[in-house]
């Protein structure tokens, strides 16, 4: 990936204490409480503060949106929260234009790993701040563009980890690529979960987050970490993503004749289904195939799962997708989607 015209890395703004107005200020409006990506310490009752993160991608407001309500129910900063709150607040230039990230950024859930872009310092610099802190847990707040369940992902399958993810939803994800997002970093510092609440602005997705944060803030160590009783849960693990090839033409539905890819209109309602060989996902013009798919180890193992017939795209096994979306833009910026598959994990959650 190459970012030619890159802009200029924002500096980290570290804020001792919530800035007055943050629990009202619209979302588009945030640019005008912090100067750029921020880490925010709230104060709370003695003890090790839960690691909080929002806005890593700017349009996926739920974690925001639950963040200002339970501050607002603490009424933070004026009393202190039940443990302290490190919260990151990342991409405050994207949020303010409702874009996952801006043309000329590295993806703020990209920049954890490495050293290639300028964000990497940001990155570098947030992360020894959290491991300064010695949180107790992460959590990272996403949305889906896609029509997706509620669910919580983990990068590692101890208990403390699974726990906290299934205290958020029975659907856990399991994945290590991509290995440069913040959760796979934090997983060296202390139990850590990203959560994926839906899609952004859904009132029932912003209050199931804050019950979740306020569980995360009131609960003991041992109950947060202890799995609960009756604790079965739908557990998968990402084996590859689908991506769509450079500059094709991507439509969905009754396609025109410009379009390159035309792709089933119902493709969301896949996402954490059970697809069966032989389902048709869309169609395409020419004589390269659309989709590539490309496993943990960036093979090309598109053979494996697609078949391509007669201008048709066709499931080659059974597949379990994730995060399937119809926003083009999401599509051709990160992916169309991932595959999955059931995974048990003994004497666990
Ligand atoms: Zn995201």
């Amino acid at each position: 990936m190459e970012h030619l015209n890159h802009l200029p890395v924002p500096a980290l703004h570290r804020l001792e204490r919530l800035p007055e107005g943050f629990t009202d200020t619209p979302v588009e409006k945030i640019g005008s409480i912090l100067l750029g990506p921020s880490l925010i310490w709230i104060e709370g009752e003695p003890g090790p503060p839960l690691f909080v993160s929002i806005l890593l991608h700017g349009n996926e407001t739920t974690g925001f949106d639950a963040t200002q309500r339970l501050l607002k129910a603490y009424d933070a900063p004026r009393r202190p929260l039940p443990r302290p709150l490190l919260l990151f607040v990342g991409n405050v230039a994207a949020a303010g234009l409702g874009l996952r990230t801006l043309d000329g950024q590295a993806d703020y859930n990209r920049i954890w790993h490495d050293e290639r872009y300028p964000e990497h310092r940001l990155a570098q610099e947030v992360l020894a701040e959290i491991a300064k802190a010695s949180p107790l847990a992460a959590i990272d707040l996403h949305n889906n563009t896609g029509k997706n369940p509620h669910y919580g992902c983990v990068n590692r399958l101890d208990d403390a980890t699974l726990s906290l993810a299934r205290r958020f939803s029975k659907t856990i994800v399991w994945f290590t690529e991509p290995h440069e997002v913040i959760s796979i970093a934090l997983s060296q510092i202390c139990p850590s979960v990203t959560l994926e609440c839906g899609v952004s602005g859904n009132a029932a997705g912003t209050s199931h987050v804050e019950r979740y944060l306020q569980n995360c803030l009131e609960l003991s160590a041992e109950e947060l970490f202890t799995p609960p009783p009756n604790h079965l849960s739908d557990l998968f693990h990402t084996t590859a993503k689908i991506v769509v090839r450079d500059r094709l033409r991507l439509e969905f539905g009754v396609c025109g004749n410009e379009a390159d890819l035309c792709l089933r209109k119902d493709l969301e309602t896949l996402n954490f289904e059970r697809v069966p060989e032989g389902a048709e996902l869309g169609s395409y013009r020419g004589n390269a195939p659309p989709l590539v798919v490309i496993d943990n180890d960036e093979c090309d193992v598109t053979n494996r799962y697609l078949r391509f017939s007669e201008e048709r795209i066709f499931t080659r096994l059974p597949i379990v997708p994730s995060m399937f979306t119809r926003d083009v833009r999401v599509i051709m910026q990160d992916c169309l989607g991932y595959i999955m598959e059931p995974y048990e994990v003994k004497g666990t959650v």
